[in-house]
């Protein structure tokens, strides 16, 4: 069985847990153990698949095809492992499968209730993802005290009997808040957390201290005099000027070597963390910006295009730029002049989306891009939008004219096929997780990525249509991209143009900081020549 961490949350939302699960998985594999780390979410949604990004942020796919919390995005960018379905539980998916066993009868006449049935099957959970690995980390998704969270800390509990109280380690992330009237932290509100903690029986053995200002080691004293836990195990962390930092700041306090001597590990190994400073420092420290247009539906939200984000801010550190990346509100492009918006630009990205609003917007930002050989990449939503537009003012095949006129989509270049056609009342008509594709010789994609044969991730349900390639391609759109298993159109380019590639499937989602994805950081590597040439 593996070993556990186990990280709860207290006092207020947003206190970066993923990230900080996210970077002691990141220290743990740099001492050379297998991790892995699991997201438990305790809302009903059987999966993230059907949140809203204005409410929930981004959905992270996985290869497997799981829609998973944004968190799990923050998981592989941190440890660089590929994770699956079984890293991500919620409340939904543990009662559905209660449910179904119940009714299947496999619970044999039993009372079937909270605890013991669903707690086991949390547990269970917890042990298969756990399988094969030295150390899982848990990141239980809420605040302590949650009603909706009580069961999930009843079975991370009840995990330290069932693993050995040596197997295990919780850590507690919390708030030291900064009283600006009396100038002073505060820690009342992490104590009572802890108490909250105790009270199902959980003793944390380490807080992470999440504050705006130094703490002294007087504070410290006090906190683990009433939290019960030693001095040396409360951990400072002040805010970052990127969470890139975050794993150097907490080996810095010792957090890796406290978690690993809790669980009776080796800790005297210094892990070798070059790669992570030489990230921050490109990160911070470069000597030229590119400014990049985000031209989506969701700019207001701030984690909705997450991976695209960090995706981006990748392929600075790879050719040390800063990549200021500004959001464009699609809608704002239509009945505007959007040269006037997007002049700034050295690049647009185009990110993926659903629906049809903002749509136009999108269209003529990828029209501005294409006619003045401005830099543009564009994701899913946004390479069929590239599609259209190409369709529209290239080919001057407009809807009106076309009998295969799809009511669902805004041009039939990008349709629904018609295998999906006849599940689209069921719903299960997405195309989700890595798929194969084929790259064409001789294309900015194949050159990017350096070999012919990859595999990306999914999410959407329209294609490129088939029935218009000939057309496209004859008036110049190049095809660089393949899905091998089922003769789909995956990327598009323009020949001759700066950079102008349109992928269907979400690159930024194995995008990571040391390895940006090859996209990306084309992109941005033609968005800093066309800055130079500018200047
Ligand atoms: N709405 C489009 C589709 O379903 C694009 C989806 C996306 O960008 N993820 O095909």
């Amino acid at each position: 069985m593996s070993k556990y961490v186990f990280i709860t949350g207290g006092v207020v939302s947003s206190l970066g847990k993923g990230i900080t699960a996210g970077s002691i998985g990141a220290l743990l594999k740099k001492r050379g153990l297998k991790v892995s780390i699991l997201k438990i979410d305790p809302y009903l949604n059987v999966d993230a698949g059907t949140m809203n990004p204005f409410q929930h942020g981004e959905v992270f796919v996985t290869d497997d095809g799981a829609e998973t919390d944004l968190d799990l995005g923050h998981y592989e960018r941190f440890i660089d492992e590929t994770l699956s379905e079984k890293n991500s539980i919620t409340t939904g998916k543990i009662y559905s499968s209660v449910i179904k066993k119940e009714r299947r009868g496999d619970y044999l006449g039993g009372t079937v209730q909270v605890i013991p049935h669903i707690t086991n099957d949390i547990q269970e959970r917890i042990i298969r993802a756990g399988s094969g690995l030295d150390v899982l980390i848990v990141e239980i998704g809420g605040t302590v005290g949650d009603i909706e969270g009580q069961p999930f800390l009843e079975a991370i509990r009840q995990m330290a009997v069932r693993a050995g109280r040596g197997n295990v380690v919780y850590c507690h992330v919390t708030l030291i808040p900064y009283l600006e009237a009396a100038k002073e932290l505060k820690t009342k509100p992490t104590q009572h957390s802890v108490q909250e903690l105790r009270r199902i029986g959980i003793l944390p053995n380490m807080l992470v201290c999440r504050t705006s200002h130094p703490m002294d080691q007087g504070m410290k004293n006090k906190i683990a005099l009433f939290c019960d836990v030693p001095p040396e195990a409360v951990i400072e962390v002040r805010d970052e000027p990127t969470i890139y930092n975050v794993p150097i700041s907490l080996h810095r306090e010792g957090l890796d070597a406290l978690i690993l001597k809790q669980l009776g590990l080796p800790y005297d190994n210094e892990p070798d963390l070059s790669d992570w400073a030489r990230v921050v420092d490109r990160y911070l420290n470069p000597p030229e910006e590119v400014k990049i247009a985000l031209v989506g539906k969701y700019v207001q939200h701030k984690d909705a295009y997450l991976s695209v984000v960090e995706a981006l801010h990748h392929g600075g550190i790879s050719h040390n730029v800063r990549v200021n990346i500004v959001s464009v509100e699609a809608e704002d492009l239509e009945g505007s002049d959007p040269a006037e918006i997007l002049r700034f630009a050295d690049g647009i990205l185009i990110p993926g989306g659903f629906g049809e609003r903002g749509v136009e917007g999108m269209i003529a930002a990828a029209k501005y891009a294409r006619e003045n050989d401005v830099p543009i990449l564009g994701i899913c939503l946004g390479m069929q939008m590239m599609v259209v537009e190409f369709a529209r003012n290239v080919c001057r095949l407009h809807e009106a004219h076309s009998k295969e006129m799809n009511p669902a989509t805004i041009h039939p270049v990008i349709h629904l096929m018609e295998e999906q056609e006849n599940l689209r009342d069921l719903g299960g008509t997405m195309r989700l997780g890595a798929y194969p594709c084929d790259l064409t010789e001789g294309t900015k994609s194949a050159e990017a990525y350096g070999t012919l044969h990859i595999t990306e991730r999914h999410r959407h349900r329209y294609e490129f249509n088939n029935a218009y390639r000939e057309r496209l391609e004859n008036a110049g759109l190049k095809v660089a991209g393949v899905c091998t298993e089922r003769d789909l159109v995956e990327i598009v380019e323009l020949p001759g143009h700066k950079w102008y590639v349109g992928g269907q499937f979400h690159g930024e989602l194995k995008s990571r900081p040391v390895r940006p994805h090859p996209l990306f950081d084309g992109f941005i590597k033609a968005a800093a020549d066309y800055m130079r040439n500018k200047q």
